[in-house]
């Protein structure tokens, strides 16, 4: 059975010594949960290392917030996958909606970061959605099939297995306003059928998970939901007694 994943994206926030209360914290609350979730924090790179420390031996893993396709060489201001995986992290984040408003971050350039993900022993976690004027428009699948053609295709049976895939509607991430639970499923149930002509065999493992504008008063919606593996928290994975209450309905 696939575990419940539940990944809480710090965003540009935190300095080291806020990491460190925030994971400590998380550690100690968290101890005692079963193996039927599994968590990810991905905090700022500087803070990366001293957190990586932390959650040695817990049930706690590592993810990074975007990388660079390139190994090395002269790219300056970027960090590599060698990089992100050396730093102790399992996971990334690939394609976040942030990152496409502000860096223009393209579906060409997400293939190129998945595949680089892979190729460093990462499991990326893409992140697809529509816009509300795409959504308005009743463009929202033909958008999600484009996002998720370019950015996963030309992927090994194995690393096509792994990948997981977070449903964020643009619309959701950081506004406040969440999809209902009915958009969700629709939306899932989509990327599902896609991605299964893609990829036949490995549905079934593929995880795709839910993001945008989840807190304490929706969080109950997710519980059972049927066709959501998972959830991807940014703001109030930031405050820990929250993300701890949101983390414990899934224990
Ligand atoms: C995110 O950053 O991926 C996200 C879902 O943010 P928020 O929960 O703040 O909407």
């Amino acid at each position: 059975m696939k575990k419940f994943l539940i990944v809480g994206n710090w965003k540009m926030n935190k300095t080291i010594s806020d990491s460190l209360e925030i994971i400590r914290s998380l550690k100690k609350t968290i101890s005692n949960a079963d193996g039927n979730i599994e968590i990810v924090v991905c905090p700022p790179f500087t803070a990366l290392h001293t957190v990586n420390g932390e959650i040695k031996n817990s049930n706690i893993n590592l993810g990074a917030q975007n990388l660079f396709w390139k190994t090395e060489g002269a790219f300056t201001g970027e960090i590599s996958p060698l990089m992100i995986k050396d730093v102790g992290c399992t996971y990334v984040l690939i394609g976040h909606s942030e990152r496409k408003q502000y860096f223009g971050e393209s579906d060409n350039n997400i293939n190129k970061k998945i595949n680089a993900a892979f190729s460093a022993g990462l499991i990326p976690i893409l992140c697809i959605g529509e816009t509300l004027e795409e959504r308005e428009k009743n463009m929202t699948f033909d958008v999600i099939k484009k996002q998720l053609t370019l950015a996963l295709s030309n992927l090994t049976e194995k690393s096509a297995s792994l990948v997981v895939i977070a449903y964020e509607p643009v619309w959701a991430v950081g506004t406040g306003n969440i999809a209902t639970l009915d958009q969700i499923q629709n939306v899932h149930s989509f990327i599902k059928k896609t991605y299964s002509k893609m990829y036949k065999s490995v549905i079934r493992s593929a995880r795709i998970i839910y993001g945008g504008s989840i807190n304490l008063n929706n969080i109950s919606n997710f519980v059972g939901a049927s066709n959501v593996d998972g959830i991807l928290v940014g703001s109030a994975s930031l405050e820990i007694e929250v993300f701890t209450k949101i983390i414990e309905y899934f224990m």
